[in-house]
């Protein structure tokens, strides 16, 4: 399967000339399966980059859409979705069961007083909900897909994806330190021996006292998941929007040094970089 990664910031947009590398637009990711068919994760402000290339195609716009969690970064590109204003659009949204009704909401209320001027039963797209992976493994496009409930406020999921020997593990905004309902152990357990796990690994160790409960995680937890897991290949996402490129790749090399301390000095770790992509095996 391939990965594109359409939108790598947490929490908010952050455009500008310090972000450029690593990218400004919020979590959205494309998955190409060898079988054919389409998944996206999430609907951040990256969507609109992909659906603009979806467009150029000319072929009708067809998917799953697997969401984390109803949080705005997560949700707020849909309504810049060039394709859901054309009637060939089909998009099934799955994953966390209160998502798709938050996903309503971005639009407007019908009264005239939401938060977008299209209404969301006005959209010419057909948009359907299958409330399926929250309950147990899900077989779309040849691919199963199982769920994680994270540490996270107002809750949200993570994804394993598996095609034949291949998979793909993906959990964002989630909080991996101790003192949550969901141990680290599971979370071990979830991502063991994957191809690549991309994780929010949104703070550095000494910036998290002010964050406990934010439900995100640091490079250092996130490194020791990922060696315990033995993972193939590791992405830290969720960046913070106050986080510059060079910050990034500050947070990178501890993260690289950190896994070589740990034993893994052969572990590929990358940032997340918006536009990047990824082919496993
Ligand atoms: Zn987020
Ligand atoms: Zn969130």
């Amino acid at each position: 399967m391939e990965i594109k990664l359409w939108g790598t910031r947490g929490s908010i947009p952050a455009p500008g000339a310090k972000t450029l590398e690593f990218g400004g637009n919020t979590t959205c990711l494309e998955i190409l399966p060898e079988a054919g068919g389409r998944i996206v994760i999430d609907a951040g402000t990256g969507m609109r980059l992909l659906g603009d290339q979806l467009l150029e195609s000319g072929e009708p716009v067809i998917f799953h859409l697997l969401l984390t969690h109803n949080h705005w970064d997560h949700l707020l590109g849909l309504p810049f979705f060039a394709p859901v204003y054309q009637e060939d659009t089909e998009i099934i949204v799955d994953g966390w069961p209160h998502a798709f009704q938050a996903l309503t909401k971005v639009f407007d209320n019908q009264m005239g007083n939401g938060f977008f001027p299209v209404a969301f039963d006005q959209l010419k797209a057909k948009i359907g909900f299958l409330n399926r992976v929250a309950r147990g493994p899900l077989s779309l496009e040849g691919v199963i897909i199982d769920s994680i409930p994270l540490n996270h406020p107002q809750g949200g999921l993570g994804f394993r994806l598996r095609e034949g020997e291949n998979s793909l593990v993906f959990i964002t905004d989630n909080e991996l330190g101790a003192g949550h309902s969901r141990r680290f152990r599971d979370f071990v357990l979830f991502a063991k021996g994957c191809n690549l796990l991309i994780h929010d690994a949104q703070y550095l160790p000494e910036e998290m006292e002010n964050h406990h409960g934010w439900g995100h995680s640091t490079y250092e937890e996130v490194v020791r998941l990922a060696v315990e897991a033995r993972v193939q290949r590791l992405v830290l996402t969720h960046h913070d929007p106050g986080r510059t490129d060079e910050g990034v790749r500050q947070l990178l090399e501890r993260a690289r040094k950190l896994a070589a301390s740990h034993g893994a000095p052969d572990l590929p770790i990358d940032a997340a970089r918006e536009g990047s992509s990824y082919h496993l095996p």
